[in-house]
């Protein structure tokens, strides 16, 4: 799967679309099946920053983060919507601790901060480990 930045030529708003491919995107769009979430036109076409996958080219600055983010989380264990309840059990010493991202909520990583457990947002949006294409 891939996501692409659209914006609508119509009203300029931008959106997100998955699509299979770019092919299938272009397939869709030119059936006029793509459309703007805002204003329901078909007039729509990838955003100038689309789209958002790993580039050859290194100087890209999505790609620069992305592996940043690939080392952060080299040593790091996936627990998903787990998130939250693992963190609160290391920081009380229910469990032993070790690097873990996962899934959290706003409302979640603030209670998390305000109980003085060290947490911190990611730079890119993690795709889960049983959702990898
Ligand atoms: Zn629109």
């Amino acid at each position: 799967m891939i996501v692409f930045d659209l914006q609508c030529r119509d009203g300029g708003e931008t959106f997100e679309a998955w699509f299979r491919s770019g092919a299938e995107f272009e397939e869709q769009r030119d059936a006029g099946l793509v459309q703007c979430p805002i204003c329901s036109s078909a007039n729509v076409d990838k955003a100038p920053m689309a789209p958002r996958v790993p580039r050859k080219d290194s100087d890209q600055p999505i790609t620069r983060l992305a592996a940043l983010q690939s080392r952060l989380l080299k040593d790091s264990r996936w627990v998903g919507d787990a998130f939250t309840d693992t963190a609160r059990a290391m920081h009380s010493g229910e469990i032993e601790t070790e690097q873990v991202h996962g899934n959290a909520t706003l409302e979640q990583a603030r209670s998390l901060l305000d109980d003085g457990v060290p947490v911190a947002p990611l730079p890119l949006r993690v795709t889960p480990p049983n959702q990898v294409n």
